[in-house]
């Protein structure tokens, strides 16, 4: 037995499409050149055998490694003699220790039981997926042992050459895996990437190998999604040559051409039906759930998740509008639209859908036509006739209580036939809507509570009037506003309620907090947004009145202790007259906030020096 060198003839076809840059992608082999193995890359050896006028051909491959060679999908009686002589071009028999059997059809494994009797060593194995091997255990043989690739970690170190075994459920068996060479970037894809034809070239030459290989998809390969899935997983490897065990190799020019051809082809289940089909429908459903639901997690800007659903969406329905009305936790219903980009206003739903909110599953289903809610065009106040069908309103159940916790209303161009197809793609939709609601409206809650949180933090809560925590943060920019602008005047008017003490001594202390409400309430109705009304603490309240000349705030505070004066209380206190005494100060162009305050504070004490219930204005 003589040893082949791989750079014997054969080899150069390879190396020239291997380096021809995708422009010549090969050359078509002489007949009689198939009579010999041939070298697709160093160590890698095409020992198939062709049966003249058989379109089902079926390849072997071998994996030349010393004693630890690996022969790839066998083949049958018809076919072993001529491989064996072509491994034996390469190497003794006695060199292979593992056998490759990607799935178990007879044309590549039919040969197995002969092999049990003449492959003599000990260690040598057959290696397949366990759903083969639960079959090929039928074959009875009694030496060569069976060992599950999914058990091996889905690899086999040849020592320094590593296979990795690439799981295609399906394609076209349940059990159906792959074998990836690493060094040479050769996959031998089984069935994947086969054609049937009785004189294809060895070598696909061109994008028209493509015939070949639909047919034999079409009728092998079970489902457009089983397969396009199958693409994505192959396609992530590094991948030079595709060797499959029927039809043409395909060298790597011509390899994304045909992964992009099977990823939309129609194939198995699909090519029973008719055109638009449920079956073609499901399968677009598929697609587009599954496409929702990346959008879903990449998109953060909801208004832009709804734009991309409905793109989606749009192959399979006439919509053209999508909005959302959520039951927030307080009950009210928050309105999503485009008119405010999504951002949630407060807004009742339209009067067709009063009551969904908050309802039971059972409820809903009661009441709607199983999944979803038909609106007549009249109930979204679409001009045209009132009886069709012009919006469909979904569900959208909490995930916690099982109960409407929104409704996705999608605006519909034409009007459409609630039928039972319809109903099931409106139905799928609903669980990648839910899930974008559910989500947006835990960032709205989020929101509204940061929002309250913050309120809490500038607002005192007995008058409702701002802390002196926020006082010093405004105090900042109007002051730096005021030494910009001189027009933009703060003047400090601060009060202090006269003999409160006794108030509070006797009327109680719940009597008190009443008067300080009151007072504060007058402070806040006179004054503008602008102004800083504050409560610095106890019953010393301030003023901060911004851009009003010194005429008019000395005016406003006046006003405020008249006011004051006339309040009138409940019982007991019915006869109680309050009072405040104030002091104003104006503050001057770059006058440090604290020294200004020290001015009305001083005024302020010469107002209670004076006889209280008055107003001093600080020079
Ligand atoms: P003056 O005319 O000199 O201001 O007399 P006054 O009684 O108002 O004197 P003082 O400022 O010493 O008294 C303030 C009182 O305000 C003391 C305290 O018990 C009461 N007070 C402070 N904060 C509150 C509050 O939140 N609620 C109530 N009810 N009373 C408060
Ligand atoms: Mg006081
Ligand atoms: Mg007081």
């Amino acid at each position: 037995m003589k040893e082949r060198d791989p750079a014997h003839a054969t080899a150069e076809w390879v190396i020239g499409s291997r380096h021809s840059g995708g422009k010549k992608v090969s050359q078509a082999l002489a007949p009689e050149q198939l009579d010999h193995a041939i070298a697709l890359a160093p160590h890698i050896w095409w020992v198939g055998h062709r049966l003249p006028g058989d379109p089902f051909q079926c390849h072997s491959y071998l994996i030349e490694w010393g004693d630890q060679s690996v022969l790839l999908d066998p083949g049958s009686p018809l076919t072993f003699p001529e491989t064996l002589r072509k491994v034996q071009e390469v190497i003794p028999l006695a060199q292979v220790r593992t056998i490759i059997c990607h799935h178990q059809d007879p044309d590549i494994t039919a040969i197995l039981p002969h092999l049990d009797r003449v492959i003599l060593r000990p260690d040598a194995q057959i290696l397949s997926h366990w759903r083969a091997i639960t079959l090929l255990k039928h074959l009875g043989l009694r030496r060569l042992p069976f060992r599950c690739v999914e058990q091996m970690g889905w690899q086999l170190d040849l020592g320094g050459r590593l296979l990795q075994f690439i799981f295609t459920p399906y394609l076209h068996f349940p059990g159906a895996f792959c074998t990836f060479d690493v060094s040479s970037g050769i996959l031998f894809s089984s069935d994947i990437f086969g054609g049937l034809s009785a004189d294809a070239a060895l070598f696909a030459q061109d994008e028209s190998c493509f015939e070949s290989i639909r047919t034999f998809h079409e009728h092998y390969m079970p489902s457009r999604d089983i397969l396009a899935h199958g693409m994505s997983n192959l396609e992530q490897l590094p991948l030079r040559l595709l060797a499959p065990q029927h039809g043409s190799l395909i060298p790597e020019p011509l390899i994304s051409f045909v992964i992009n051809q099977l990823k939309g082809l129609d194939c198995g289940l699909f090519l029973l039906t008719h055109t638009n089909s449920d079956y073609r429908r499901l399968s677009q459903l598929n697609r587009m759930l599954r496409e929702m639901m990346q959008t879903i997690m990449v998109y953060r800007d909801f208004a832009e998740v709804v734009e991309r659903i409905l793109e989606l969406a749009a192959p399979l329905l006439p919509v053209v509008g999508l909005e959302f009305y959520t039951q927030m936790e307080s009950g009210e219903p928050l309105h999503m639209a485009p008119e405010s980009r999504f951002h949630g206003v407060r807004a009742t739903p339209p009067q067709a859908c009063h009551g969904l909110l908050g309802m039971s599953r059972q409820q809903w289903w009661q009441r709607c036509t199983g999944h979803v809610h038909a609106l007549a065009a009249g109930a979204l106040e679409i001009p045209g006739e009132t009886q069709q069908i012009h919006g469909l309103v979904l569900p959208l159940f909490s995930s916690q209580t099982d109960m409407v916790r929104s409704l996705a209303i999608l605006r519909l161009t034409e009007a459409v036939i609630l039928d039972e197809e319809l109903i099931r793609i409106v139905d799928q939709l609903s669980l990648p809507l839910g899930v974008a609601v559910e989500r947006e409206s835990l960032l709205r809650v989020m929101d509204a509570e940061r929002q309250q949180a913050y309120e809490r933090s500038i607002r005192d809560a007995l008058t409702g009037l701002y802390t002196r925590h926020y006082m010093q943060e405004a105090l900042v920019r109007l002051c730096q506003i005021h030494n910009r602008d001189p027009e933009a005047t703060i003047a400090v008017a601060a009060f202090d309620v006269d003999h409160f003490k006794s108030v509070n001594d006797q009327f109680g202390h719940g009597m008190g907090d009443q008067v300080l409400r009151r007072v504060a309430r007058v402070l806040v109705d006179n004054s503008r947004s602008v102004d800083l009304p504050v409560r610095l603490g106890g019953e010393e309240l301030v003023l901060f009145i911004i851009g009003a000349t010194r005429e008019i705030a000395v005016t406003i505070t006046e006003r405020i202790r008249a006011r004051i004066e006339q309040l009138q209380f409940e019982a007991p206190m019915q006869e109680r007259q309050v009072t405040i005494s104030g002091g104003v100060a104006f503050r001057t162009v770059q006058e440090p906030i604290e020294h200004v305050m020290e001015r009305a504070d001083m005024a302020l004490y010469q107002a209670k020096k004076g006889g209280r219930n008055r107003i001093v204005i600080s020079n």
